[in-house]
């Protein structure tokens, strides 16, 4: 809900800094990509680092500290008034899937950065230093591994994902970063920062807000996974025309009885008041050996379960297994078997944060409503070291990861605004 309140004059000059930031480092980071359509910047790629630089040119025109860390992190420093409080690091990441859009990472850049450039413009020193954070490669679809950048200044990357390939050129990790002029092997060896706070804006990158009329919303905890990625069925191959009915051990019939039991159980459970969502990203029964005129004799598929609470995902794995149990039992011949499982663990967002942002958000007017994450962010990575952090999601449209992903500047700056209003007149965090 928004209630329009007159601006002072000090206001006034934060939207307007806010706003010139945001359009202008946008414009220039989203000049540099790979052919279109839409955005191509992969992780610890050459275009990767000119949208670094960019952003460091921007951090240097407000007249921060620059530091980077050994994987190419960039930190912009402004000095609080009291050092002895724990740093607002505020930030996201400016690589793209192949033909993303031109919001994922980059708002939440141009909104640490803005958020600065409001402060400056009215000469506020914030209780806290606030350090505008660039992450390196977070989106995984790069590398096989999450939170490369994120997890780099924590200290948390392994020596073993150093080895990860990236999947276009086949080369590894550490050597990418190498090309870049960074260094792995240092980085084995460096102190990551102590646990402060870590703030991201984010677009929604789904529907909600967009649904409910909202500019931006505060964000409660980012869903955990539960994930078999490798699972299949297997049947009995048979002529399509010679085999009768009940002879059949048909794989695509025994995966379309678990799919329909599973979106069932899905509703039984969010009608339960559950956070979960169950996704089927993968059925494969095209295969060489499939053929129109064969009952399929095996099949492959995915399955991927999130939710906020890991209980909720123990609990929709239980009813998976029992549902395979009872179709295995009620069609002779099939058999599953569901590979490895692998889980990522929910994070809890910061409630001191969120009620923060909101004292920040009525200041301006303003009561953003709560809203969970489905997908996976930098915030999750420094959640899990311990740091608090928060994320404010920015109202989007025509999804996300495409060329058409949305965003309207004034909700981004709007989201800015409440926080630079909670820097400058609410309460210290
Ligand atoms: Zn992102």
């Amino acid at each position: 809900m928004t209630i329009t309140l007159k601006k002072t004059v000090a206001e006034e000059r934060a939207s307007r800094a806010i706003q010139e930031t945001i359009t202008r480092f946008l414009k220039r980071v989203n000049a540099i990509s790979a052919g279109g359509p839409g955005w191509t910047r992969p992780s610890y790629s050459d275009l990767e680092s000119q949208a670094h630089a960019v952003a460091e040119d921007e951090a240097r025109m407000l007249g921060l500290d620059i530091s980077r860390d050994a994987a190419g992190n960039l930190f912009a420093r402004m000095a609080g008034l009291d050092p002895s409080q724990p740093p607002l690091y505020t930030g996201s990441h400016l690589d793209t899937v192949s033909e993303g859009g031109a919001y994922d990472g980059q708002a939440g850049v141009a909104g640490a950065l803005a958020l600065v450039a409001a402060l400056r413009a009215n000469e506020t020193v914030p209780p806290m230093d606030i350090v505008v954070t660039v992450t390196r490669a977070e989106e995984s679809v790069w590398f096989p591994v999450s939170y490369i950048g994120s997890r780099a200044a924590l200290g948390r990357l392994t020596p073993a994902e150093l080895e990860a390939k990236r999947v276009d050129t086949g080369r590894s990790l550490g050597d990418h970063m190498r090309d870049q002029g960074f260094d792995p092997d240092a980085l084995m060896q460096a102190t990551p920062p102590a646990p402060a706070r870590f703030l991201e804006f984010h677009i929604e990158q789904g529907p909600t807000l967009h649904d409910t009329g909202e500019a931006y919303a505060i964000v409660t905890a980012i869903r955990g996974g539960l994930r078999y990625r490798t699972a299949g069925v297997s049947g009995t191959w048979a002529h399509s025309g010679a085999t009768p009915r009940d002879r059949r051990a048909d794989a695509v019939v025994a995966m379309s009885d678990l799919v329909m039991a599973m979106d069932r159980i899905w509703a039984e459970m969010l009608a339960a008041g559950l956070d979960l969502t169950v996704t089927f990203g993968k059925v494969d029964a095209a295969g060489p050996t499939h053929a129109m005129a064969k009952v399929a004799g095996e099949l492959g598929f995915c399955l991927d379960m999130r939710s906020a609470n890991v209980e909720t995902l123990e609990a929709a794995d239980r009813r998976f297994r029992q549902e395979i149990e009872r179709i295995e039992r009620e069609r002779p011949g099939i058999r599953f078997d569901l590979g490895d499982q692998s889980r990522s663990q929910p994070a809890v967002l910061s409630q001191t944060m969120a009620d923060w942002v909101e004292r920040g958000a009525r200041h301006i007017g303003d009561r953003p409503g709560t809203i969970l994450s489905g997908g996976g962010h930098d915030a999750a990575a420094f959640a899990s070291a311990g740091w608090e952090s928060l994320m404010v999601f920015i109202r989007n449209w025509d999804g996300s990861h495409c060329p058409e992903e949305g965003m309207d500047i004034a909700d981004l700056a709007r989201a800015v605004e409440a926080v630079h209003a909670a820097i400058s007149k609410a309460p210290p965090l």
